[in-house]
């Protein structure tokens, strides 16, 4: 059967059973970030009580089982996302660092003046800032796909933007600011037959999505372990083995070379080439653990929870007064972001935290996007699998109850 048991889930969640200012968290914020599984926070304790040591390196007990344990991970990694390879997965610290790899490796080898590298007007900062640093030094071209009101993207423009000037797309697959499922395949089939490489920023589809990068056919795919119910400060970039092995190296230093000398070094193969100096060794040995959970419950099992509650979520909202959602994209992930008429975003967010209610409120880190709507920001629902409709109808009643006393 394709039903959560709830009740089990939550209670694997120990931050879930917790109160903020007397009333049960409802968190709703996952988004930015999703809760821990105590099976996750335990991965953390065991490796730092039984087997902390560096990798690698070390012939000794402990290092062989931290090693062991470490490389598991990019097993389980490459076949969460689908890849052909360990090798071509990549450890980074989350998707912002997955994404300057790429912009300071493969953009630095392959961007030149008048060069043009395409994005869309929904991506997170993340996605937009290491472009724009490339595009100033190389005296390249940053282009942009519209958003239209619905918040889906222009693809007959994008179609028309793509040129054999195009050397790079990348694009968000899912928004963190609308819940926009972007057509990533479409796009990258077009992208290819100019000749461009396409990255996907995959932060917030890898938890709701299944993944495919070899369906996909993507060359670089960037995702962060914070969001698929791991630790803070580990990430993933996967890219096509013959585009990493043929990139420039990313940060020098221990475990990304062969061979040093003062008159030249040699460098590691794939994927150590882009992992320099001590890796974040707990966390990466935990995000095998979350995937481990999320595989076993069933990504299909989850989408069919979240995007009940997200349909309930969005048909509660609309019926509230004044209220607009911001976002209707045909194809949405679980989260709805709005605005109340006359009312700040922020001002929303403290009566609601007041509530024990956990929502983002901003622009998201999306500040071109929110400018394209006209907005300061939105408030932002987010759900994950152990959210409950109850939980959205405590949101529900704070909202009201938020309305009256900000009106
Ligand atoms: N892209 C998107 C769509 C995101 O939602 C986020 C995180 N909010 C990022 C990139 C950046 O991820 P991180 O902060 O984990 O590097």
């Amino acid at each position: 059967s394709l039903d959560l048991d709830l009740q089990a889930i939550r209670s694997q969640f120990p931050i879930l059973s917790r109160t903020v200012n007397d009333k049960p968290l409802v968190y709703l914020d996952n988004a930015a970030t999703s809760q821990k599984p105590q099976c996750v926070i335990d991965a953390l304790s065991d490796y730092y009580g039984r087997y902390n040591a560096n990798i690698h390196r070390g012939i000794h007990t402990l290092a062989e089982e931290a090693t062991l344990a470490y490389e598991a991970t990019r097993f389980a990694v490459q076949e969460f996302i689908g890849a052909a390879s360990a090798e071509e997965i990549i450890f980074s610290r989350g998707t912002t660092e997955g994404i300057n790899l790429v912009a300071y490796t493969w953009g630095r080898q392959h961007i030149g003046a008048g060069d043009e590298i395409l994005i869309s007007g929904m991506e997170h900062h993340s996605n937009i800032v290491p472009w724009q640093i490339l595009c100033q030094e190389k005296n390249a071209v940053l282009k942009v796909i519209p958003v239209t009101d619905e918040g889906e993207l222009s693809m007959e423009v994008y179609k028309n933007l793509l040129s054999d000037k195009t050397k790079l797309v990348s694009i968000v697959q899912v928004s963190n600011a609308l819940g926009t499922v972007n057509p990533v395949k479409e796009m990258i089939d077009a992208a290819h037959a100019v000749g461009a490489k396409v990255l996907v920023d995959g932060a917030q589809s890898a938890v709701h999505l299944d993944i495919d990068v070899q369906a996909l056919d993507c060359d670089f795919f960037a995702f962060s372990g914070h969001k698929v119910y791991a630790p803070t400060g580990i990430g993933v970039l996967y890219g096509k083995r013959e585009l990493l092995e043929s990139m420039p190296v990313f940060h020098g230093g221990g475990e990304m070379i062969k061979e040093v000398s003062f008159e030249q070094t040699t460098y590691n193969d794939l994927p150590y080439k882009y992992e320099a100096g001590t890796p974040n060794i707990a966390d990466t040995i935990a995000l095998k653990t979350a995937l481990d959970y999320i595989q076993n419950i069933g990504k299909a099992t989850i989408r069919k929870h979240e995007n009940g509650l997200l349909a309930y979520a969005t048909a509660q909202l609309e019926s509230i007064p004044g209220l607009s959602i911001i976002g209707k994209a045909k194809e949405k992930v679980s989260l709805v972001s709005f605005i109340v008429k006359g009312i700040h975003p922020q001002d929303i967010g403290i009566l609601l935290d007041n509530l024990g209610i956990a929502v983002r409120t901003g622009h998201h880190c999306t500040q071109p996007l929110m400018k394209r709507f006209g907005i300061p920001g939105t408030v932002r629902a987010s759900f994950a699998l152990y959210n409950t409709k109850e939980e959205i109808d405590i949101l529900i009643a704070g909202m009201y109850k938020s309305i009256k006393m900000l009106s």
